[in-house]
């Protein structure tokens, strides 16, 4: 059986953007989570939130974080409807490989959703800068 609880490491990807190593395109940030579009979206306002405090995943995360996150999640998610302009929102969360995760440190996926319109596979191209700036502004501007 895998290890239920291997190491956090700080070498992945979301590690080296909160330690500014890398760029992202940004909408919300506190003293508790950053939230940036992610640069695969499988729908139009696709943005990831993610805690400040490293934790590989909802696994091991502590009770601190988890509760800061969640609170920032919804927070972002009615940010999304609105500035999107979609009818509903979908919240994923993947743990470990076979759970789907690819990037390990904890985050939350914020889907903005119109009726009858699929996600797009995951995987798939990377969107214009151009475009996810405009979509983070329109969520950022929801959210202030
Ligand atoms: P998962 O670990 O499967 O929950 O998803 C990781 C997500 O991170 C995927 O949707 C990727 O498109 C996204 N992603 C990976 N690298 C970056 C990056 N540098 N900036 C924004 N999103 C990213």
């Amino acid at each position: 059986m895998t290890d239920p609880m291997p190491n956090y490491d700080d070498s992945n990807i979301f590690a080296r953007i909160l330690r500014g190593e890398l760029p992202c395109t940004g909408v919300w940030q506190d003293e508790a989570v950053l939230a940036f579009m992610d640069i695969t979206p499988v729908t139009a306002g696709h943005v990831l939130v993610l805690p400040k405090i490293p934790s590989r995943n909802l696994l091991d995360a502590n009770p601190v974080t988890l509760e800061a996150l969640i609170l920032r999640v919804q927070r972002i998610a009615k940010g999304a409807m609105i500035g999107m302009g979609s009818d509903g929102v979908s919240i994923q969360q993947f743990n470990e490989e076979a759970g789907g995760q690819s990037v390990f440190h904890l985050h939350f996926h914020v889907l903005p959703r119109w009726n009858n319109v699929p996600l797009k596979p995951p995987g798939g191209a990377a969107e214009k800068t151009e475009i996810l700036v405009e979509q983070a502004q329109k969520i950022h501007r929801a959210l202030v």
